[in-house]
């Protein structure tokens, strides 16, 4: 049994690098590619012309500035232009997390019905692509077996999670937000408190007519418990649970009997044939007097041009961060074969033990970045990460809002870089 299930496991990762090759060139060839025309008409496609940068955009192999250049090179974009509408998206997602902290694990406000009335566990048959709705079984299986989904499955699968199936925002977050190749705390946790309500006006509802016209046919839901008008399921999103019960018995006959996909072990440390170690004994003699820079997951680019020739490049991955938000293999694999592009020496360890094994060296310097920021400063002084639009300072509680502020008086996308 164990052979057959590691060539599984083998194929998976393989298929993940295949479409998305963990390195820098790869990413600078999609910015080669992106349309912004056909991606005006077609983003809202499920096979429309959408750029893929998100994995490299997340692990910062490329930067939002780098890639409204890099598509300027060829075409002039007006500032209201949905792409850099779009960018602008990560970047305010950004901005609220900067604010918000930890709490943009938390509703941000009451949605549609009180937190205490959705059920805190995501349940088995959604977790196994087995509920019988074929956009839900086939988003499912497609992130399982590509660990990226598009824009509109993902609001599709959070919108069934939370309001047909009254299940926590945050249980449906945490499980998707794992198993995605670009799973980002900000733009994860906070587009499903949008989806939700609890970061929006409204709850963001889809129905079977919806999937019909933006997904390929093996996705189509027509008699499912999503084949229903918007306002049944307004009023599903907004009843008790018990109601919700009888209405999905009525619906849903007999859970359509589905053979489902298993869902991808989830580990909190590398596999142990990447050559990612503890620091060995010593390495705070080793690196006495020399400078550092520390790459980690989120920052996977060329050390900064003023950093002394004789520095130490070790990747990182802190131990605490990881056991809170584990990974599947295959973005372990993915991510340390773009690491170890730029760092021979990768390092697994615990804030604590970072700090004795960087205590003898001259200098430690590392990129900001949200999701490590409150260990690293503790070791290390952190670069500011690169941002696409000029800060707003006052936090601003909707896109719009911050759009506005960070756009005005520009004109043309050109003004941003
Ligand atoms: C429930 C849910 C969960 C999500 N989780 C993540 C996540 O963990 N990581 C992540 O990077 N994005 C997340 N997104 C946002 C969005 O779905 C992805 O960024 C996008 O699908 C990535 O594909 P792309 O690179 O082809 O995007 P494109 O449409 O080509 O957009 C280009 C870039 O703009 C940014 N962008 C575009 N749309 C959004 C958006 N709605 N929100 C934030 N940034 C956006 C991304 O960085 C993206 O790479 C989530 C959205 C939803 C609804």
């Amino acid at each position: 049994m164990a052979e057959p299930l590691q060539d599984l496991l083998e194929g998976v990762t393989a298929a993940w690098a295949d479409t998305m090759p963990p390195s820098r060139s790869a990413a600078l060839s999609r910015i080669d590619r992106v349309r912004p025309g056909a991606y005006v008409r077609t983003r809202n496609h499920l096979e429309g012309a959408v750029t893929g940068l998100s994995p490299y955009l997340t692990h910062g192999l490329v930067t939002l500035p780098e890639v409204l250049a890099g598509v300027l090179q060829r075409e002039s974009l007006d500032i209201q232009h949905k792409l850099v509408f779009e960018l602008g998206w990560r970047e305010f997602f950004r901005h609220v997390w900067a604010h918000a902290g930890d709490g943009i694990l938390r509703s941000l406000h009451p949605g549609p019905r009180p937190d205490a009335a959705y059920d805190p566990v995501l349940p088995a048959d959604i977790r196994q692509g087995r509920t019988g709705v074929p956009v839900i079984d086939e988003a499912v299986r497609t992130l399982y077996a590509t660990g990226t989904l598009h824009n509109h499955a993902r609001m599709w699968l959070a919108s069934y999670v939370v309001h047909l199936r009254h299940v926590h925002w945050r249980a449906g977050a945490d499980w998707l937000v794992a198993h995605l190749l670009d799973g980002d705390l900000g733009s994860n946790h906070l587009s499903w408190q949008w989806v939700a309500g609890t970061n929006s006006h409204k709850p963001y509802l889809f129905n079977a007519e919806n999937v019909a016209r933006y997904a390929p046919a093996r996705w189509h839901s027509p008699g499912s418990a999503v084949d229903l008008p918007y306002e049944t399921l307004d009023q599903i999103a907004r009843s008790r649970p018990e109601a919700v019960r009888q209405r999905w018995s009525s619906i849903s006959p007999a859970q359509v009997e589905c053979v489902g996909t298993t869902e991808p072990a989830l580990r909190s440390t590398p596999p142990a044939d990447l050559a990612v170690r503890a620091p060995a004994a010593g390495s705070d003699d080793r690196l006495r007097g020399r400078e550092v820079w520390l790459l980690h997951p989120w920052a996977m680019r060329a050390p900064p041009a003023d950093l002394h020739e004789s520095a130490v490049v070790i990747g990182v991955y802190v131990r605490e961060h990881h056991e809170a938000w584990p990974w599947p293999e295959a973005r372990w694999r993915w991510v340390d074969a773009a690491m170890s592009a730029l760092a021979a020496e990768r390092w697994i360890v615990d804030a604590d033990a970072l700090g004795h094994a960087l205590a003898g060296a001259s200098r430690v310097r590392s990129a900001d970045d949200p999701h490590l920021a409150r260990w690293l400063r503790r070791v290390a002084r952190l670069d500011p990460a690169p941002a696409l639009f000029p800060p707003v300072q006052r936090r601003c509680e909707s896109f719009s809002r911050w759009w506005s502020s960070a756009t005005r008086g520009l004109h043309s996308a050109e003004e941003l870089i």
